[in-house]
């Protein structure tokens, strides 16, 4: 059994990594996605400069929402503009987090 790092969290996310399978993963309200390292990277970079302003949709009750797309097409995230900036500050603290670990363990 491995044993888990947590790299970031509150009380409504948490991402953490295994050093020992490359694998993240982000605990999300009843959702939990599993990254290969390579593929966190991507997704972080992918996502880190998207303005919420600038992907607004309407969910079925009218609140504004932005919606982001994962590799599974059929199922995708739904963002409010709070969760959305606490989703990207939790990532970049992450991200960071994971390089402080690399650094250490190398
Ligand atoms: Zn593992």
């Amino acid at each position: 059994m491995c044993k888990t790092l947590v790299l970031a969290q509150n009380e409504n996310l948490t991402i953490a990594q295994c050093c020992n399978c490359r694998v993240l993963n982000i605990w999300r309200a009843g959702v939990l996605m599993n990254f290969s390292f390579e593929q966190f990277k991507a997704f972080y970079h992918a996502t880190k400069t998207l303005e919420f302003d600038n992907y607004l949709e309407s969910r079925p009750d009218g609140k504004e929402v932005v919606i982001l797309s994962t590799p599974l097409p059929d199922i995708s995230l739904v963002f409010t503009r709070y969760e959305w900036r606490e989703f990207f500050e939790k990532m970049e603290e992450a991200n960071f987090m994971q390089k402080v670990y690399e650094l250490v363990n190398r």
